[in-house]
Order: C-alpha cells, then structure tokens, then sequence
C-alpha cells in the first residue's frame, strides 16, 4: 500500500477538503496512473450529498470523480496494453466478473458484480473505492483505456462519463443523416451529446432553460435553440423528432418532449433526477412513442468512441479550475452555470 492525496467528502452536509488515502500497490495485472485531469460529473455531486440513498447510499468519506486522464507510473507484470509514461484514462468503473453474459457481450456496466470507480466495495483493501480527486489511481488493465495523443487532456477527461454516456444511446437508437434529434438540457452531458449528434450528420436541436447559451448551443453545433419554457416554441415542434436525449438532472416535465416525438420515436433518459418523473400514459401510446434510460456503456464501446473523438478531434469544453475550487465548481453545477464541464487540473493538489 501506499499514501495518495486526494480530497474527501466527510458526509452529505461536509465541503470537499483535502485528504491522504490508501492505493494498493499495483498486482500483476494494475496499471498505476498520475492523475493529471479529472472532470466534474454531476453523478459526483449526487453522490456526495447523498441524493442516492435509495438505490446506492454513500459511504463516508467519499472520493468522487470517474473522469480520469493521465500518465501510466507502474504497470504489473502480466500488463501488456500499457507501460510506464503512456496516456491513459478511467471512467465510472474499475471492475466487473468478466464471465457474466453481462461482461461477455462487452457490457461490464451491467455485471452485477461491477465495481464502480467510487463508492464501490474495493476488493483489495476493503472498505469502498476511492475516485479520481486524487493524485494517483491503481486499476486493472481491463478498464483503462488508451487515449488518443492528438486530444486536448483536459478536454478528454470528460469524455470518460460524459462522452460514453451520450455516444453509447445515440449510436444505439441510430443517429444519423437525415435523422431530427434533440438534446434536452446543455450542461456537461448536453454539450457533449450536441457535438456526437452533429459529428453523426443528425439535424440537431437544443433544448434549454439558458436562454443565454443559445450562441454556445449554436457553436458547439446545434441548428436550433429552443428555450423549453416558452411554450409556442415548443409547440411547433410537435410530433417531429426522431430521438430526444434527456440529460437533465433535476425535477422537469418530460410530457413536454414526449409529444414532440414523431412516430414511434424514442427518448431516452440519461439525466439522473432524485424524484420519479411523472409520465401520462397517453403520451406514449399515441405514435407508439418509447421512453428508454441509458447507463454510461461499456469499456469496448468507451474505446470505441475516445478513438472516434481522435479522428474527429472532439473534446468536451472545459474550464479547467485548480481543486482547491471544487466546493464553489459545485454551487455552479447546480445553477446550471459550467461552460461545460470542469476539469480539475491535478497539479493543485501538490500543493495541499
Ligand atoms: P450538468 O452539467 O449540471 O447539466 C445538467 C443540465 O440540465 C443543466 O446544465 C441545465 O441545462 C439542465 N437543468 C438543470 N436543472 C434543470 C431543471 N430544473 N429543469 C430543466 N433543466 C434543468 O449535469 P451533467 O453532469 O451533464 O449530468 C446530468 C445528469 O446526468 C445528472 O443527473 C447525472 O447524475 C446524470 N448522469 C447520468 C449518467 C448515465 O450513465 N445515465 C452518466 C453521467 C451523469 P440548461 O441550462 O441548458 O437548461
Ligand atoms: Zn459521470
């Protein structure tokens, strides 16, 4: 075992704040990784104030973050795909059986016995597993990826939740030419799934309740904004899209977008509010139109698509902010206000 820095959350009411924390020493098939970025999902700040609790209620301390870019420091003996000084990155999981059917269709998010990068039981030391907020990372080869040499680092970290969990359904549901799509919400999810529509050749239309970041939505690559809240706007969108992706976090009127679905239309939920969203029946059933959920994806496909994000040279837009900032990075998140996701540069923590 050794000491890493990292910062912590003591409970659901506690700021985060620096820490040390036990890795394993890397066995026979680890990859030991600097961390150099981490992105802020919203995912992270859910967990840390325990808005979860249902289904997966924290364990204190916690140490969020399953955006994870950096440098390989050590690999074990049995370690083929990586060696000391590579780029490398980790997203939301760091283990799964590897023998379910789960796991052998490539689906490792779906494993029952999956371990997640944070809030998981950690086989090795016991206790739960510690993410990304942190100088440092020990994790089987199976789940680390390799990450293009011409993308930005800081702007590749995200693509770790953000991008998987936005390519994986719009791939799956068929995004293409032709195809009118939109992205309900433009935060970090949001921004990334208006960059693989547009990468995909789709007709894109944003969905927000910025008005002010209609310019960026423009930008990043929509051909339309509309601000859910005004009514007439939305309306004359009625009964016209292919595939909605929903990415909301918080409490929202999904019976809005559901009639804006054409024919056996599908939208599909990525966003993770606490509440149940109430659905009326009537939505569905006329134009046979589908609600689906869609979890991250799994580690073929994360590769899959961090090499597409090379050849095509996309990243997410980041602000990359020093840790010492992520309490006030969390009060942002929740007023909507990230252009469009934070990166943490990890040199800060040196400092601590
Ligand atoms: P984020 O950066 O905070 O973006 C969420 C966006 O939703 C905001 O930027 C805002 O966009 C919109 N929004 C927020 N509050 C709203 C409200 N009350 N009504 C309507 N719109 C609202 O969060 P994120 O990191 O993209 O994560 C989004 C959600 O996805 C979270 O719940 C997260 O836990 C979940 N998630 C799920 C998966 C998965 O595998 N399914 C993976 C990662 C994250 P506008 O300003 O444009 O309206
Ligand atoms: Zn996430």
């Amino acid at each position: 075992m050794y000491n890493a820095k990292a910062y912590s959350a003591a409970s659901a009411k506690s700021l985060l704040a620096p820490t040390t924390i036990a890795r394993r020493d890397p066995t026979k098939n680890d990859v030991q990784i600097g961390i150099l970025f981490c992105g802020i999902c919203h995912s992270d700040l859910h967990h840390v104030r325990d808005e979860f609790a249902a289904l997966m209620p924290t364990i204190y301390p916690i140490v969020p973050g399953h955006e994870i870019v950096g440098r390989v420091t050590k690999v074990g003996s049995s370690v083929t795909k990586f060696k000391p000084g590579d780029l490398a990155a980790v997203g939301c999981m760091v283990d799964s059986d590897g023998t379910c059917p789960e796991c052998q269709d490539g689906l490792e998010q779906f494993c029952p016995n999956m371990t997640l990068t944070f809030n998981s039981p950690d086989k090795h030391l016991g206790g739960v597993t510690y993410g990304g907020y942190s100088d440092s990372i020990v994790v089987d080869e199976r789940f680390v990826l390799r990450v293009p040499s011409n993308l930005d680092l800081a702007g590749t970290a995200p693509l770790l939740c953000a991008g998987i969990t936005t390519y994986s359904p719009m791939r799956r549901r068929g995004v293409s030419e032709g195809k009118k799509v939109g992205v309900v919400g433009l935060g970090g999810l949001g921004h990334m799934g208006v960059k693989f529509a547009h990468a995909f050749g789709a007709h894109v239309i944003v969905f927000t309740t910025s008005p002010g970041k209609k310019e960026d939505a423009l930008r990043l690559g929509a051909d339309e904004v509309v601000v859910s809240r005004n009514t007439d706007e939305m309306r004359k969108h009625t009964g016209t899209f292919d595939f909605i992706l929903d990415t909301v976090s918080a409490d929202h009127d999904i019976n809005a977008f559901i009639q804006l679905l054409r024919r056996d239309g599908n939208i599909t939920l990525v966003g993770a509010p606490t509440k149940p969203l109430s659905v009326a029946a009537f939505g569905l059933l006329f134009g046979r139109h589908s609600l689906s959920g869609s979890l991250i994806g799994g580690i073929r496909e994360t590769q899959e698509m961090l090499d597409f994000c090379g050849a095509h040279n996309i990243t997410a837009d980041v602000e990359v902010i020093p840790i010492q900032k992520v309490n006030e990075a969390y009060e942002r998140l929740l007023r909507s206000d990230v252009k469009y996701r934070f990166s943490i540069d990890m040199a800060s923590l040196k400092s601590e």
